[in-house]
C-alpha cells in the first residue's frame, strides 16, 4: 500500500532534518536542557526545605531561592551548546541557572541566563583561571555571610539592576551535577546532588526526602564534627571506630531528614518510601555497609519518626524535630 502523500512529506522532512547539523546540535543540547530542568527542581526544593525550616536552624543565612551557573563550568568546545539551555549569551559572566517558584530571585523578575555583572555594587570577578566553581563558591559564600534579611543589588547586564529582599533559611546553597550515579554529598555548606539521583526519585516528594537528608547532615555540622572527632576517610572509613561514627551520622541525618519533610509541607512518609527504592535498587554498591545502616532499618528508624510527626499533629503538639539543639557527640 502506498503511503499517503502527507506522511511521505513527513517523513521526508523528518530525514533531512535528522541529517542536518542543526538537528544534532538540538539532540545533544537536550543534555543541558534536562540539567537545567533538574536544577529548577532541586532549586524549588531546596528553598522550600530551607525556609520553612528556617526557625529550626541554628545556623541561617538569606535564601534568594538560585542556582547559580558559570560559562566557564562548559568546556570550551561545548561552551555555547550549554549556555543555550539557559538562554545565555555572555560567555563571560555569571548567571542564575535556575530559581525557586515564589523565592525573591523570582519576584524580582531576574531572567535565567542574565550575565551578572555586578553584587551589592561590587563587581563579579571574572573567575578565570580558577577551579571552574571557584567563582560561584565565593559568590555564595559571600551572600551567606550577609544579614538574612538585608535587601540585595544585582546588576544584570549594563542596564539593569535588580533588588531582591531574601528570606532567612537554614544555611546551605544547592548544586547539581551532571553525573548519572545516583548520589549525593553535603559538605557542610553546599548540598550536592547527581543528576542520577534526580532521575532516579520517583516524584518531588521522594527528591525532597533524598535532599532534606543532605540538608541534615549540614544543619547537623556533621561533616566538620566527623573531621574534629579524626574520622578516617580513606579506606579506613569502612572499618571501627570511623564506620561506627559515620554510621552515627546517617542515622541522625535520617532522623532529622523526615521533620524537615514535615516542616516544609512534605510527605514526612516520602523518606521511606524513597529508602527503601534505593536500598532495592540493582547495582547499589556493597562497600557502603560500612558506613551506612542497613536499609531495612533506616526505613523502620524513618518510620518511626513519620509516625512520630503523625502523632504530634493528631495530639496538636507542635513540632520538635530531633537531635538540632543537642545532637549527641562523636566520639
Ligand atoms: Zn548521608
Amino acid at each position: 500500500m502506498p503511503m499517503p502523500r502527507r506522511a511521505r512529506t513527513a517523513l521526508a522532512v523528518l530525514l533531512l532534518f535528522a541529517a542536518s547539523p542543526a538537528f544534532a546540535a538540538a539532540a545533544s543540547a537536550s543534555a543541558y536542557d534536562a540539567l537545567a530542568a533538574a536544577e529548577a527542581r532541586v532549586a524549588a526544593i531546596g528553598f522550600r526545605l530551607t525556609t520553612a525550616n528556617a526557625d529550626w536552624c541554628p545556623v541561617r543565612q538569606p535564601q534568594f531561592g538560585w542556582i547559580w551557573g558559570d560559562p566557564r563550568l562548559y568546556a570550551a568546545d561545548r561552551r555555547a551548546e550549554a549556555l543555550r539551555a539557559y538562554g545565555a549569551a555572555d560567555p563571560n559572566h555569571a548567571f542564575v541557572a535556575a530559581f525557586a517558584p515564589g523565592s525573591p530571585a523570582a519576584a524580582a523578575g531576574i531572567a535565567i541566563g542574565a550575565p551578572v555583572t555586578a553584587i551589592a555594587d561590587a563587581p563579579v570577578p571574572d573567575g578565570a583561571g580558577a577551579h571552574p566553581f571557584a567563582r560561584i563558591t565565593a559568590i555564595e559564600t559571600s551572600l551567606a555571610a550577609r544579614p538574612v534579611d538585608e535587601p540585595l543589588a544585582l546588576q544584570l547586564g549594563a542596564a539593569r539592576v535588580a533588588t531582591l529582599v531574601p528570606i532567612p533559611g537554614c544555611a546551605s546553597d544547592f548544586r547539581v551535577e551532571a553525573n548519572a550515579k545516583p548520589g549525593a554529598v553535603a559538605d557542610g555548606r553546599l548540598v550536592l546532588v547527581n543528576q542520577g539521583l534526580i532521575d532516579f526519585a520517583a516524584d518531588d516528594q521522594e527528591l525532597a526526602a533524598a535532599i532534606a537528608h543532605e540538608l541534615a547532615h549540614n544543619i547537623l555540622r556533621h561533616r566538620a564534627r566527623l573531621d574534629a572527632a579524626g574520622v578516617d576517610r580513606g579506606l579506613g572509613k569502612q572499618f571501627g571506630r570511623s564506620a561506627r561514627l559515620f554510621k552515627q551520622t546517617e542515622v541522625e541525618a535520617d532522623r532529622l531528614s523526615v521533620w524537615l519533610l514535615a516542616g516544609a509541607g512534605y510527605d514526612p512518609a516520602a523518606a521511606a518510601r524513597f529508602w527503601t527504592r534505593f536500598g532495592q535498587r540493582k547495582g547499589r554498591p556493597l562497600f557502603q555497609a560500612g558506613t551506612h545502616p542497613n536499609w531495612r532499618d533506616r526505613v523502620a528508624a524513618l518510620e518511626t519518626e513519620a509516625a512520630a510527626v503523625a502523632a504530634a499533629r493528631a495530639g496538636g503538639r507542635p513540632l520538635r524535630p530531633p537531635l538540632i539543639g543537642a545532637p549527641p557527640p562523636l566520639e
